[in-house]
């Protein structure tokens, strides 16, 4: 019979990155989500082979302070968080201190970073697998951070033949996330581009200080717009039950800002997925919430479905979003209530539309 041994440390760092880091969506959201958290106005994204070779992601933010070089890339080192109590409150997308520090185990890595009073000068960062700096250099950058992930998953053969397989369909996957990170980001211009076969395609570019609108017509095409009705609704969670997790301190005011289809100017019935919901302008997965959509505009339009852009404004204790490492599931305490107020305001929002089909449809 086999002894039981304690893994190695190595081993355990690897096993953990590894439920960080579970695709490629999930490296592209963590380096996507710390630029923005480092206030950057240009974000570039860079595909080399749709990201089976290189993901590249350089921003003009902040940049890393050299008092931070140590520790960035350690397991939960962050600068964004100082005890529990301060999640609920929390501004940042990052706060545990483990994307880096999984990236390190998962791939080879590598980042490049200037402060404003350090540019034209910037430091070339590279670690060792277990996050501990191994190299610095002085190499010319502009302000901001670029952080180089190269051959992910290249220690775990059959995550890494897995990504291979799937990389089509990993690649859509991260363009549709992307496409809502682009979208909702207001302040930030965001652009994605692919090297493949030697050739770089511009997926797609939205510029800085632009509204969510004139960033949909970036991603999707101007010719998305004449089909969109702006959307804010505004309601209260009525919570029906006695027992009601909504307590008296919160707030119970919802309001959901976006864009949708107008009833007769929907998706097609084999659109690609157009669907974007945010949580107080976190993009996030809430099916239940896209249920709603569907079914309503089902009952005016039931050959297509909508286009939907919706960023849920509410109470910061009104959901959780520390449920899941990768932080896309979020918990709404009082979901059924919310979707019942959001059935009846979205039912309004259609019944007052017009109904005939536009000019341009006909
Ligand atoms: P978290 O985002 O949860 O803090 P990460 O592992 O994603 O953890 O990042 C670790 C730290 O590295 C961050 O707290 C931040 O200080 C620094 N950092 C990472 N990416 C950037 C970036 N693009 N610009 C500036 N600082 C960054
Ligand atoms: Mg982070």
């Amino acid at each position: 019979m086999a002894t039981i041994k304690a893994l190695e440390g190595r081993t355990v760092h690897q096993i953990q990155s590894g439920q960080v880091i579970v695709d490629l969506c999930s490296v592209v959201k963590e380096l996507v989500e710390n630029s923005l958290d480092a206030q950057a106005t240009s974000i570039e994204v860079r595909f080399k082979n749709n990201g089976l070779d290189t993901i590249e992601v350089q921003d003009n933010g902040v940049g890393i302070s050299s008092e931070n070089y140590e520790t960035i890339a350690l397991k939960h080192y962050t600068s964004k968080l100082s005890n529990y109590d301060d999640l609920s409150s929390l501004q940042t997308f990052g706060f545990r201190g483990e994307a880096l520090s999984s990236l390190c185990a998962l791939s080879k890595f590598h980042v490049i970073t200037a402060r404003a009073d350090e540019a034209p000068k910037g430091t070339r960062l590279d670690f060792e697998a277990s996050g501990k700096l191994k190299g610095i250099q002085v190499i010319a950058s502009q302000r901001g951070t670029t952080v180089d992930v190269e051959d992910l998953f290249m220690n775990l053969p059959v995550r890494r033949r897995e990504l291979e397989k799937n990389i089509k369909r990993e690649y859509g996957k991260v363009l549709g996330m992307l496409q809502a990170y682009a979208c909702i980001s207001t302040q930030a211009r965001i652009s994605v581009s692919n090297m493949a076969k030697g050739k770089k395609t511009t997926v797609f570019a939205t510029k800085s200080s632009q509204s969510t609108r004139e960033n949909i017509a970036n991603v999707f095409g101007a010719k998305a717009l004449p089909g969109l009705v702006t959307m804010d609704l505004n309601f209260e969670m009525q919570p029906t039950k006695t027992y009601s997790q909504l307590s008296e301190r919160e707030n119970k005011q919802v309001r959901v800002l976006g864009h949708v289809s107008r009833p007769m100017f929907g998706e097609g019935r084999h659109a690609p997925d157009r669907q974007m919901f945010f949580v107080n302008t976190r993009p996030c997965g809430l099916p239940q919430v896209a249920k709603v959509f569907n079914e309503v505009y089902k009952s005016y339009n039931i050959s297509q479905s909508p286009f939907v852009f919706a960023n849920i404004l509410l109470d910061t204790n009104a959901y959780d979003v520390n449920v899941s490492p990768d932080k896309r599931t979020i918990l709404l305490h009082e979901q059924n209530t919310l979707l019942d107020a959001l059935r009846g305001s979205l039912t309004d929002l259609f019944e007052n539309q017009d109904q005939t089909v536009p000019q341009s449809q006909r």
